[in-house]
């Protein structure tokens, strides 16, 4: 819809609607080189159906004066539109006799796009934000290398000690050679059976029109197009869920309790000190029995765990665990590199 424009008389200064040529108060006709504005603080005149028109004004190439689109002569001189100098919006640099009248609906157009820039800046600032956030944990977390001289040495080592024997088991499988002694239904797992429904409350976020953002365009006769784009505000609404709420239901299984013959680590032999040279424990138990009697022992697995003990960059002594091979390359005031968390001195 279009809405009458303004001019301002050049001689008194009034604001006068658009489809008058004379101004009301003094008699000034409206300036040849007139340049509509709209003025929202006075009331919004819509243009009759009949009136309105998105045609620009064309320009009288001899008397200069302004003439609607349908009148195919000047109204004021009689000239030919075909001879026209130009149009409203494309027209030759007129001669300045007076300020332009500054539209009054700027002031209201500068403070729209205000929040809309804050708002984009935050936008803007959002993404490089969580970057920033994500880079300076990972930082923190990510290990870092550290440089130690070693200083010494430690280790620990074990063989376990197995018998050979009667053991009572449980599994819900029986093992080749085991004797089932007795079995009872158990807990094996357990499963989320729906049990029922439940109504929630929750809390979402809709966008609904919040009335319109309204501009004027100037159709270059006086009149202003009104373009409205619709302005949305979120709001909130309580809106009700439907949620499944399940039961853990346990899975019955039969469990075997059975007696087996095998060999099982009971004990372990440990050695340890704080030097280069590791030693197994001395014992004198066979590391294999042919044809096994109950309470027959015998050597199982070894194991070891070997240390450096370094003094790291601030002076304090770590402990930096090695693999064997590692362990027995290493020499008294090699350097070593390490990882450690950034808040910690401990190797990892
Ligand atoms: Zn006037
Ligand atoms: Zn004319």
């Amino acid at each position: 819809m279009n809405v009458w424009g303004y001019w301002k008389c050049p001689y008194c200064g009034e604001t006068v609607r658009a489809d008058h040529k004379d101004c009301p108060k003094c008699g000034t006709s409206i300036p040849n080189d007139v340049k509509f504005f709209m003025d929202t603080s006075k009331p919004i005149e819509y243009v009759d159906k009949e009136q309105e028109s998105d045609e620009e004004n064309w320009l009288c190439s001899y008397c200069r004066c302004q003439n609607p689109a349908q009148a195919e002569v000047c109204e004021s001189c009689g000239a030919q539109k075909s001879d026209a100098l130009g149009t409203y919006h494309n027209r030759p640099e007129p001669i300045k006799t007076e300020p332009e009248p500054e539209p009054r609906p700027k002031q209201r157009r500068q403070r729209d796009p205000e929040p809309k820039r804050k708002r984009s800046i935050f936008k803007l600032l959002l993404f490089p934000m969580i970057m920033l956030v994500i880079l300076i944990y990972s930082w923190y977390i990510k290990p870092v290398e550290r440089e130690g001289e070693v200083i010494g040495f430690s280790w620990q080592q074990e063989i376990g000690v197995e018998e050979f024997n009667t053991f009572r088991e449980s599994d819900w499988n029986v093992p080749s050679g085991g004797t089932v002694v007795s079995s009872n239904r158990e807990i094996r797992s357990y499963r989320n059976v729906l049990d029922h429904y439940e109504y929630k409350t929750k809390r979402v976020a809709k966008k609904v029109k919040d009335g319109y953002d309204v501009k004027y365009k100037d159709m270059g006769n006086g009149q202003f197009k009104e373009i409205k784009t619709p302005r949305y505000k979120t709001v909130y609404e309580e809106k009700k869920v439907k949620e499944p709420v399940y039961r853990q239901e346990p899975i019955y299984d039969t469990k075997y309790y059975y007696n087996i013959d095998k060999w099982k680590e009971t004990d372990a032999l440990r050695t340890s000190a704080d030097d280069h040279e590791p030693k197994w424990a001395e014992t004198d138990l066979p590391t294999n029995v042919e044809s096994p009697k109950y309470g027959d022992k015998r050597q199982g697995s070894r194991r070891g765990t070997y240390w450096a003990i370094i003094k790291d960059d601030k002076g304090n002594e770590q402990r930096l665990e090695c693999s064997l091979d590692e362990w027995k390359d290493l020499k008294e005031g090699d350097k070593v590199k390490y990882k450690t968390s950034r808040n910690s001195d401990e190797p990892l």
